[in-house]
């Protein structure tokens, strides 16, 4: 049996998964992430403590396929054009990774989101291609075609959150273009959403406008009727349900993976999108499978893993 690292690189720490090549996950942990000097210890730091576990349990480098990244930024040819939460800019994670290692070794680098997508496919065994988005502070996502994770030319390959879906009232995203997904289904769109409908309708719900408020809450009150509540899901269930009609014209995929911290909502979340989806879909794509993505925050480390395995797999 082979292993492989899977590292997910966040802006508080940095997970590390050492899994074997049919993807269970042996051992975890976390290092703290040194955003000091543009975050340039971060792969030393990570060297040295995949190095010290190594010796820990005596493995020789023979054991080793390789060592998976997922980054917050554009990755493009295992370079991290732009990381604003680590401070890089043009990092060549390969190259600066083995420095630090000591030996040339197998690395890939992707997309946190991207990559999230591919530790969702490798695990729930999906038979086909999956579109994954995940639903948080931003939305993010993934495309997995032929088993492979589209990264694209520029990098970009799966930023689903910037696909535009509102074009009467667009908001200014934080890429600088308006009305895009991310706008108005992030955390922030979805509380926004609540506000506007308390402040303009007069409706009369549980929902109390104030810090406190949250997708948890507002979708909470949703189960239990709440017109606000219920108001924001629909809402929220037709941007998603476009935007994963038009996405799904792409690559037909087997199945559209929601997660993320918004994905908590469970159920009623994937009901609002798929009525939606219904009405704008291409017929032969209406009855698409949609599912809750499984792997909650593990995701990035598995799918990093994986960048390792599909490599193998070409
Ligand atoms: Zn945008």
């Amino acid at each position: 049996m082979k292993y492989v690292f899977g590292i997910d690189v966040g802006g508080t720490s940095v997970k590390i998964g050492f899994l074997n090549q049919t993807g269970s996950l042996i051992e975890s942990w976390n290092i703290p992430t040194d955003l000091r000097h543009q975050g340039g210890n971060i792969l030393s730091d990570t060297a040295a403590s995949i190095l010290k576990f190594l010796e820990m349990k005596s493995l020789k480098d023979d054991d080793i396929l390789g060592f998976g990244f997922g980054l917050p930024g554009p990755i493009v040819d295992n370079i991290a054009i732009k990381c604003v939460n680590l401070g890089w800019e043009n990092v060549d994670v390969k190259e600066e990774f083995c420095r630090a290692y000591g030996k040339a070794v197998e690395v890939k680098a992707g997309n946190d989101a991207t990559v999230a997508a591919a530790g969702e496919y490798w695990q729930q065994n999906i038979e086909g291609d999956i579109i994954f988005i995940t639903l948080g502070t931003g939305v993010g996502g993934g495309i997995i075609a032929h088993g492979k994770v589209i990264d694209g030319a520029h990098g970009a390959g799966g930023e689903i959150g910037h696909i535009r879906v509102e074009f009467v009232e667009p908001q200014l995203c934080t890429c600088g273009l308006e009305g895009c997904l991310e706008t108005e289904i992030s955390i922030r769109g979805i509380n926004a959403r609540a506000r506007k409908i308390m402040r303009e309708k007069k409706l009369k719900t549980t929902l109390i406008d104030d810090e406190t408020l949250s997708p948890k809450r507002i979708f909470t009150a949703a189960k239990e009727n709440d017109p606000v509540g219920l108001a924001v899901l629909d809402k929220t269930g037709y941007y998603l349900g476009l935007a994963c009609a038009n996405l799904a014209a792409t690559t037909d995929p087997r199945a559209i993976l929601i997660g993320g911290g918004i994905s908590n909502a469970g159920q009623i979340l994937i009901d609002a999108t798929k009525k939606h989806y219904i009405k704008y879909a291409f017929s032969s794509l209406r009855n698409m499978q949609f599912e809750l993505a499984t792997l909650g925050n593990d995701a990035g480390m598995y799918g990093a893993a994986y960048l390792i395995i599909q490599g193998l797999q070409a």
